[in-house]
């Protein structure tokens, strides 16, 4: 018999998920980002609950190839545009669209042999200081791009740094608001946070949204807001079950560097799932997991293979428990991915995208395993 250990991936919860965000913007298109596989998710296991988005956003060539060899025929965008300049083949081949951000994207374009001009996204830096061009030299690079027949249609993209926090979009809206304001072309601003939680600040919901996070069910702004707040549902779960029992005397350890000590006599069960699964090895003593669907708590270190969970307050635990590090259990009851991250001193976004690859991976929505 295989380990216990599985993930399941909800076509349920992502078509949920977009039609949420839908709802959010409802004048807006869609780009579904897919990036880092989907999230972890697995791009071909997520590809027919997205296919009501209206495009698919990526950055790693190697995905846009596989989508289109999952037959879709409509809009690819490349979050990050080319790397170098055969790049450019694949996007006239493929007709994928791409982020154009710097100068030297824009001389491989003019040095670029193609039959049809490209669809490209000018990415502005509107104070983020990642990817695009700065505000005083946006309009250079636009009549740049303008001018070369390798160009077909210009977008206008930038990206927030804080829509999930304090300091919100404000300053990079004015910035990107005054330098394009009588540049044709189509406006793509918001990703997930920026969607759920400034949709009625104008401009935010422009011609195209680009959530990701929230599509697979996390909150973009925990713990400001849950997923419950945002009536998201999650897209993966990760079950294991309980492989051993041990009943602990006040005074006894547990676990790599005697992490954890009882203060009282204590039944534990051990979980085969552990680091090597993608269950981040920083969720401490207390970090929350669900036993037959209910709540109770991590006690010692994570291990490679293993985790050690208190079963004292539930008594029907016995050996083959199913155990939900995260996502639903099989009787419905939900812990968000955001919780343990939370624990752990991360986001649910890096939990997912380390979803490990010796984990079995089903796509279903049944409840029931
Ligand atoms: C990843 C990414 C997104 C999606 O962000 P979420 O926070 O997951 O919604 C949108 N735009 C760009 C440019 C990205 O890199």
């Amino acid at each position: 018999m295989p380990r216990p250990i599985q993930a399941f991936i909800h076509p349920a919860a992502l078509q949920h998920n977009l039609a949420r965000l839908r709802q959010a913007a409802p004048d807006a298109r869609m780009w579904a980002v897919v990036k880092a596989n989907a999230y972890g998710h697995g791009i071909e296991r997520v590809y027919d609950s997205l296919r009501a988005a209206d495009g698919f956003a990526l950055l790693d060539l190697d995905e846009a190839q596989r989508i289109r060899d999952l037959g879709w025929r409509g809009p690819v965008l490349l979050l990050e545009g080319a790397f170098e300049p055969r790049d450019l083949e694949l996007c006239s081949r493929l007709d994928l669209w791409h982020t154009v951000h710097c100068e030297a994207q824009i001389d491989w374009l003019s040095r670029h042999k193609t039959q049809l001009p490209h669809r490209v996204f000018l990415k502005m830096n509107s104070g983020m200081n990642r990817l695009g061009f700065a505000p005083d030299r946006f309009r250079t690079a636009w009549t740049r791009l303008n001018a070369l027949p390798q160009v077909d249609e210009i977008s206008l993209m930038t990206h927030f740094s804080d829509a999930d926090g304090e300091r919100g979009i404000d300053h990079q809206l004015a910035v990107f608001g005054r330098v394009t304001a009588d540049l044709p072309g189509e406006r793509s601003l918001g990703n997930s946070a920026a969607v759920l939680r400034h949709a009625a600040t104008a401009g935010v919901v422009s011609d195209w949204i680009r959530p990701g996070i929230a599509l697979y069910g996390s909150s973009p702004d925990d713990p400001h807001h849950s997923m419950a707040d945002w009536q998201l549902q999650p897209s993966m779960s990760l079950r294991s079950r309980i492989i051993g029992i041990q009943h602990l005397q006040p005074g006894d350890t547990v676990g790599y560097g005697s992490q954890f000590r009882a203060s009282q006599a204590m039944r534990l069960g051990v979980v085969a799932c552990g680091y090597a699964d993608g269950y981040p090895r920083l969720c401490p003593n207390g970090s929350p997991v669900l036993v037959q669907g209910q709540r109770t708590r991590l006690v010692g270190r994570v291990s490679m293979d293993m985790v050690t969970v208190d079963l004292t307050d539930l008594p029907n635990a016995e050996l083959g428990s199913e155990v939900t590090l995260w996502g639903r259990a099989s009787t419905g009851e939900v812990l968000p991915i955001d919780e343990p991250a939370r624990a752990a001193g991360t986001i649910g976004y890096e939990l997912m995208c380390a979803l490990a690859p010796r984990v079995p991976v089903s796509v279903s929505d049944g409840v029931t395993p």
